[in-house]
């Protein structure tokens, strides 16, 4: 956890960096965050105004220019994925980051009563897309000097828990893939390959799961951002293969 981490505040500067989810809670304050300290970053998501949003609010700070990539990784095809780094690569040439934080949180559910369909719709946004988009993308990585991928996890992809059915499964594979592929670039020395888990943070999410809580009692997105600066920038340069956390337990 680097949650006192002060990021210099040209930590990204010249860094192009694809953000999922970045329309709204942790992934818009990652993508904002990551703008402030330089990076041109491309906001990936489903609900283009949220995009727009962050677009401009980027725009407004004064950052280097984003680029708004709409998708949806419940209906999107390998093709997409394919289209999506070939429109990088001729924009960009190379990427620098990725931040997988697009999220589904499905039901807290038994899972005696789980229904298959969103099980499956769980598991596509949460895995099964994040894992073709890395693999269309990994040319684009392998042609940086210093790249980092982060995949998000959760408290519940470390140790399992009742009712958290797909949600859980899915992070578990996400630590696990994680593994996989840090161990298969690890040789390059150029990319590496961490997960991130953000902990108990103020967000839409988190409240669909915690209904009774008082979200002013949870940190909000902002205040975990030095992590996911850190991950994200040179200073962990050398770390791979390895689970972070953004908030002390
Ligand atoms: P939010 O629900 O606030 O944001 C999730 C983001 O993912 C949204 O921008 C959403 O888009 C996007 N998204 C959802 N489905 C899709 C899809 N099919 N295609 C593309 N984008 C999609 O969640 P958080 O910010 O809380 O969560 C971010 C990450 O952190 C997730 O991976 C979550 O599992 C993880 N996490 C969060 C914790 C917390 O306490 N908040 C704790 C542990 C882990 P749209 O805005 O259009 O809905």
């Amino acid at each position: 956890c680097k949650i006192d981490y002060v990021a210099p505040a040209d930590l990204l500067s010249d860094r192009i960096v694809l953000v999922t989810g970045a329309g709204d809670g942790i992934g818009r304050a990652a993508a904002l965050a990551f703008a402030r300290h330089g990076a041109t970053v491309i906001l990936l998501g489903r609900t283009i105004t949220k995009l727009e949003k962050v677009y401009d609010e980027i725009e407004a700070a004064g950052g280097p220019q984003p680029a708004i990539f709409p998708l949806n990784f419940e209906g999107a095809t390998h093709k997409d994925y394919h289209d999506m780094a070939e429109t990088l690569d001729r924009e960009f040439g190379r990427l620098d980051g990725v931040l997988h934080n697009a999220g589904l949180l499905g039901r807290i559910t038994p899972f005696e009563q789980y229904n298959p369909e969103l099980w499956d719709q769980v598991m596509q946004v949460n895995i099964n897309g994040p894992i073709w988009m890395t693999q269309a993308l990994l040319p684009l990585l392998q042609a940086s000097p210093d790249a980092s991928i982060v995949f998000t996890s959760s408290s519940v992809g470390r140790k399992g828990r009742a009712f958290w059915g797909a949600y859980a499964v899915s992070k578990f594979a996400t630590e696990g893939f994680m593994e996989v592929l840090a161990d298969e670039v690890e040789h390059l020395g150029t990319l590496r390959v961490n997960s991130l888990n953000p902990g108990a943070t103020r967000t839409a999410m988190r409240v669909n799961a915690y209904p009774g809580e008082d979200p002013n009692t949870l940190r909000t997105s902002e205040e975990i951002m030095p992590t996911y600066l850190w991950l994200m920038g040179p200073d962990s340069r050398g770390r791979n293969g390895e689970r972070f956390d953004a908030q002390p337990k």
